[in-house]
């Protein structure tokens, strides 16, 4: 059995912000089902969105009211915004080199459903940048390890709640992790689909455990397709992110005639991408990149443009053809404020979590900011906790016999990943008959 004060399954940005944001004086276990560079954070391309100053405060609020049509928690979205730039402020001083004016302010952009520049970036691999220094300086805390191809199988709940995790190591050895506290921020569903932008081991494990002991889900039901994958061969659908649209890309039929505003929020415009292919027959859409100045869009997107060459397109002189795929999941472990879930030791951030702050769509760029926001919250609230002697004394004596049911470790996945799929199309129905 190994013993640790704090458990965080996943080391994206929000795991590893998490951790980060807790004290040395805690013994703090990283796992992750892959290798550290693994994570959907590593792959945000457009960048994060920052209040710039109280002016913008009103907008920025509706934009993300409106994108998630007013079904967002407002609390959250509230306390999202406000701490936006204190979150940034941490993130440049871990060394995160946003990309700067001439008189060396920050520069922002704007992506779709924005009304006004609010995104800072770096290049067109912000996720990168980001989540590579956290995990540097992550890497210098004595006090946190990381186990990669590390995955965790079941969680170790008592009648006091969760008290840990039963994990399987990448030699395939099954071993129980007893925590004080444990932090799922295992990130989206995009594996179980088909075509998504998402790592394929990204098969929402988490909410597969929730399920099982009956904690709390929100909104599983609210997943974003993004309106503009590459159209191509590849294991993960290719991202042409939004901030590209937000520069001045446009989209045409097959007839190279444009047929909508390419600045509409992303399920709305993936209504509409998805209706032009059925009227003219075809598996997508044109993107035309070449209505951004060759300069911007060098400097700015340099990512995609060597992505579409490797896959046989020049952006600077032709057209790309795009098509929507599963994107994000705005439902998830339904969390309070501070990241809580319903069972006691457990918290969940980022897009494993729902807190409410994107309602029913996300808009662009909120997402790597909401995970660090409420991560951090979650890591204020665990510290502010006090381990009683009756929950000390119930994880205490977790039996670790019960090993033998962890035999058959595929037809485990492949039920949990059922049940997931289920649970989602279950839900879908429940609102739709309401
Ligand atoms: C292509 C792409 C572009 C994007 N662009 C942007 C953008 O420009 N701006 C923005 O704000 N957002 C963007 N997003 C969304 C954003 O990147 C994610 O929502 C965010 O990074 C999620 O962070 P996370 O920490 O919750 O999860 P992730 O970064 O996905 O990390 C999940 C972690 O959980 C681990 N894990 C999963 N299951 C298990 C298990 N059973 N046991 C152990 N470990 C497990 C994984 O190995 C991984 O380490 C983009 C997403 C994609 C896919």
């Amino acid at each position: 059995m190994i013993e640790t004060d704090i458990l965080i399954v996943g080391s994206g940005c929000s795991g590893l912000y998490c951790a980060l944001q807790l004290p040395p004086t805690k013994k703090i276990l990283i796992i992750t089902k892959s290798t550290v560079e693994n994570s959907d954070s590593f792959l945000a391309q457009g960048g994060i969105c920052m209040l710039r100053d109280e002016s913008d405060y009103d907008s920025y609020f509706e934009d993300t009211m409106r994108a998630g049509h007013y079904e967002n928690d407002r609390k959250s979205v509230e306390i999202m915004i406000n701490s936006s730039q204190d979150v940034v402020s941490d993130l440049t001083s871990y060394g995160v080199d946003f990309h700067r004016e001439p008189d060396g302010s920050l520069s922002f952009t704007r992506e779709g459903a924005h009304s006004s520049k609010r995104i800072l970036f770096h290049e067109d691999i912000t996720g990168k940048e980001i989540t590579s220094r956290l995990l540097e300086q992550a890497r210098k805390r004595p006090n946190i390890t990381i186990l990669e191809n590390t995955k965790m199988i079941d969680l170790m709940v008592t009648g006091a709640g969760c008290c840990g995790a039963v994990v399987e190591r990448a030699d395939k050895s099954v071993e129980p992790v007893s925590a004080d506290t444990t932090v799922l921020a295992t990130g989206g569903i995009g594996g179980l689909y088909p075509h998504s932008t998402n790592y394929r081991h990204l098969t929402g494990d988490a909410l597969a455990l929730a399920m099982k002991y009956g904690i709390e889900l929100e909104n599983i039901d609210y997943v974003q397709i993004h309106p503009t994958t590459l159209f191509a061969d590849e294991e993960r659908s290719f991202l042409i992110s939004e901030s590209v649209r937000g520069e001045g890309a446009k989209l045409y039929d097959k007839n190279g005639n444009r047929f909508t505003d390419e600045l509409l929020p992303r399920d709305v415009l993936t209504e509409k991408i998805y209706a032009q292919m059925k009227k003219d027959g075809t598996e997508f859409v044109w993107e035309d990149l070449r209505t951004i100045p060759e300069d911007e869009l060098k400097s700015h997107f340099p990512n995609i443009i060597t992505h579409c060459r490797e896959m046989g397109y020049d952006v600077t002189k032709e057209c790309i053809p795009v098509v929507p795929a599963q994107h994000y999941f705005m439902g998830g472990v339904k969390v309070d404020h501070d990241s809580r879930t319903s069972m006691t030791g457990l918290y969940a951030v980022g897009e494993t979590a729902c807190n409410g702050v994107h309602g029913r769509n996300r808009l662009a760029s909120n997402s790597l900011l909401e995970s660090l926001v409420f991560a951090k919250r979650a890591a204020k609230a665990m510290n502010r906790e006090r381990k009683t002697p009756e929950r000390a004394l119930r994880c205490r004596v977790l039996r670790t016999s019960d090993l033998k049911e962890y035999g058959n470790m595929d037809a485990m996945a492949r039920l949990y990943h059922r049940q997931v799929r289920d649970g989602i199309s279950q839900a879908r129905n429940r609102r739709g008959n309401r």
